[in-house]
């Protein structure tokens, strides 16, 4: 008998006394098991995850055989329909100017604080205090391959990373908001429960095939958890814990113009191949770069500090010295 898929509703009040809707799939399969939440765009520039948790719903609906699902597509809805990271940011404002309003900082939320947090809390009373895993979708840059965080050396979070079949992981950091609040997957880490993130780049964007990595992930974990039937897909590729490799850097030696070849973060690249050009600004000649060796796109493209937000930052256009690409080697 296929589980039961249901629209709820989550009712924030926010401080002008107006009350917010969050929409939610709560998946059910009538058996015990895990509760397994999948929440996407606490940032509101970080949407792949909105369609990714949407997918993965219909999965859910038609597989689950033990447990619950809950699904939060629109985890900070305010923030996406400003079309920034937080409420409160204006154009190019750093994440970072306002971790107040930082929704990943302000977990489990605050019944009287600002209207971020007020959000966080009414997901944290109605969804998340019930869960045992918590998958939190993000994204970073263009310029950063997708990527996971969890806790290295906490077996529950290790578990739900290596079944991801997310090509690098990245160890998580402790982050806390200015009010001692913490990120989701480091709530649920802390509280014997397990919680992974997963960065689906680029931002501002939905791209089908992070989607597919994304959704991948989502019913990998599922599977793994006995929550559906079936082998996770994909967990045969290599992966990478950034805490254990030597990347290597490709900087531009000469100022000028990067222009990108045919490649793309995550992407394996053989030693010598081209990754693109720089077109100088004196003589108009190219200076061709390659891959000094084998191995993955870790990061790729002429960019700079504060890259997700800002476009200048975004600029094609490399200063000497400017980082270029990072990779990961295939071999150590
Ligand atoms: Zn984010």
């Amino acid at each position: 008998m296929p589980a039961s898929l249901q629209l709820e509703h989550v009712v924030a009040t926010l401080s002008c006394g107006e009350e917010l809707r969050i929409p939610y799939w709560h998946i059910r399969s009538g058996r015990g098991g895990p509760q397994f939440l999948v929440l996407a765009a606490q940032h509101g520039n970080e949407v792949n995850g909105c369609e990714a948790s949407r997918r993965f719903g219909r999965v859910a609906a038609d597989a689950l055989v033990r447990g619950d699902v809950y699904i939060i597509p629109f985890g900070n809805l305010l923030a996406l329909r400003h079309r920034r990271s937080h409420i409160s940011l204006k154009a190019e404002q750093p994440y970072a100017e306002d971790e107040g309003h930082n929704m990943n900082r302000t977990w489990p939320g605050d019944a009287d604080g600002n209207d971020t947090e007020r959000v966080s809390f009414a997901l944290h009373q109605a969804i998340v205090e019930h869960c045992t895993h918590v998958l939190d979708f993000h994204a970073w840059s263009r310029f950063s391959a997708t990527g996971a965080i969890l806790r290295r050396g906490y077996e529950p979070s290790e578990a739900l990373g290596r079944v991801s079949a997310i090509r690098f992981i990245h160890p998580g950091t402790v982050k806390k908001g200015p009010r001692g609040h913490t990120t989701l997957g480091g709530l649920l880490n802390d509280t014997a429960r397990a919680g992974i993130t997963i960065e689906l780049a680029p931002q501002w964007a939905v791209v089908e095939r992070e989607v597919r990595r994304g959704l991948r992930a989502a019913t990998n974990i599922a599977k793994q958890l006995g929550m559906m039937e079936g082998e996770p897909e994909g967990t045969d590729a290599p992966q990478f814990y950034l805490d254990e490799v030597d990347v290597v850097e490709v900087r531009a030696e000469h100022e000028g113009l990067f222009v990108e070849a045919s490649v793309a973060t995550w992407d394996y690249v053989e030693v010598g191949q081209r990754l693109g050009h720089i077109m100088l600004p004196d003589t108009l000649e190219v200076v061709e770069i390659t891959a000094p060796v084998a191995g993955y796109l870790l990061r790729f493209g002429a960019h700079r500090r504060h890259s997700d937000v800002a476009l200048p930052a975004m600029h094609p256009y490399a200063d000497e010295g400017d980082l270029l690409a990072t990779i990961v080697p295939a071999e150590p």
